[in-house]
């Protein structure tokens, strides 16, 4: 276990430069000083790599475009391939899933590819990365299997799994096979192992379903809910705070928001603002600023920014969702703003790489991995 040992003095070692990093940016800092941690001005919890057909941004250019803005990043492939069905659209090669009808298909090299990239780099910049594994079928009782295997074959390599997807606006459908639910014991086994080894889960189900008709029931809702509460040991991080391109917010969602992140029964349970579909209902109008910017205010601990950018080509086009997030930043107190951009991020992928790197020194017996 060489290599997982020096991995894990380099990461004490970040740690300490983190727990460093913490306390200049919550100490006091002299007017008009920088201080280093000042530095990064966010950390990305949502980045996909690689696109739809599996072709991305080379990790060290994408360590170009993080660049002195973004400070560490969680990183996935997408665990979705995109068919090229010839019969369906000829030569026109589809790179997204809007431009063709031709299924998605669960494609788990996404992992490896994901791996081997990280493990190019060296130390200082692996630091500033969670790679995240994806490249599973959450429909599939072998799900958790997937997970087990990525971890002994990558040992010292992944933080979490995700974002991985149940329903999602035009999406979900297009998935070959069974189509996944939240309901579907296979998620509950997936879940309950990520709790065991202590990694994170960045989870996408939709709020609602697109276009709902007045008086139609919400029943994503009541199934994620219980879904939540099954797994209290797992940290769940819910992406998009459940929105979509078109699925737009529920009726009184910050309220239903603010109850979910009052009880007391579901600690685990954290919100992803990333998106730039996101973030249009965000800042759609000053009251959704002020709104969100209260509901964040109450529960500062519980939000994260991520990009949820799909293999970015440069910073300006990396840091769109950021930007759009302005007015909503300025309205967050300082430390909130502080925790929602830096802090949270620091605190639960910190955490989660302990609990991985423990799991794995108990776990992986082969030691020729
Ligand atoms: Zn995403």
């Amino acid at each position: 276990m060489t290599r997982p040992k020096t991995r894990h003095t380099g990461s004490l070692l970040f740690e300490g430069l983190v727990l460093l990093a913490a306390i200049w940016s919550f100490g006091p800092s002299p007017k008009g000083k920088t201080t280093e941690a000042d530095a990064f001005e966010v950390n990305d919890e949502h980045l996909h790599l690689t696109n739809y057909v599996q072709e991305g941004t080379n990790i060290r250019d994408f360590l170009n475009i993080m660049g002195s803005k973004v400070g560490r990043a969680a990183i996935f492939g997408i665990p979705l391939q995109q068919q090229w069905a010839f019969g369906n659209t000829g030569n026109f090669a589809p790179t997204y899933y809007l431009q063709t009808d031709a299924p998605l298909y669960y494609y788990s090299f996404t992992d490896a590819v994901i791996a081997m990239a990280y493990r190019s780099l060296p130390p200082d910049q692996q630091a500033r990365l969670d790679p995240m594994i994806t490249g599973f079928n959450p429909a599939d009782m072998y799900a958790a299997d997937h997970v087990r295997r990525v971890l002994t074959t990558f040992p010292g390599v992944f933080t979490g799994i995700g974002e991985f997807t149940i329903h999602k606006e035009f999406v979900s459908a297009k998935v070959a096979g069974e189509t996944a639910s939240l309901t579907n014991r296979a998620l509950d086994r997936l879940l309950d192992f990520a709790g065991d080894v202590g990694l994170i889960a960045l989870l996408h189900n939709d709020i609602d379903l697109p276009f709902p008709k007045p008086d139609q029931e919400p029943y994503q809702l009541v199934q994620l809910r219980e879904l939540f509460l099954r797994h209290p040991r797992t940290t769940i991080i819910w992406a998009h705070i459940g929105l979509g391109r078109v699925v737009r917010p529920v009726k009184d969602q910050i309220a239903l928001i603010d109850r979910a992140l009052s009880n007391p029964a579901l600690p685990n349970l954290y919100v992803d603002l990333s998106w730039d579909e996101t973030a249009k209902y965000i800042v759609a109008s000053p009251e959704t600023v002020r709104h969100t910017a209260d509901l964040i205010n109450r529960h500062p601990d519980r939000f994260l920014f991520g990009t949820d950018e799909v293999a970015p080509k440069d910073q300006t086009a990396y840091l769109k969702t950021y930007r759009l997030y302005e007015p909503l930043f300025a309205q967050l107190t300082p430390a909130a703003s502080e925790l929602v951009r830096k802090g949270n991020y620091a605190r639960l992928f910190d955490a989660a790489r302990r609990k991985v790197r423990a799991w794995e020194k108990v776990n992986i017996k082969d030691t020729t991995q």
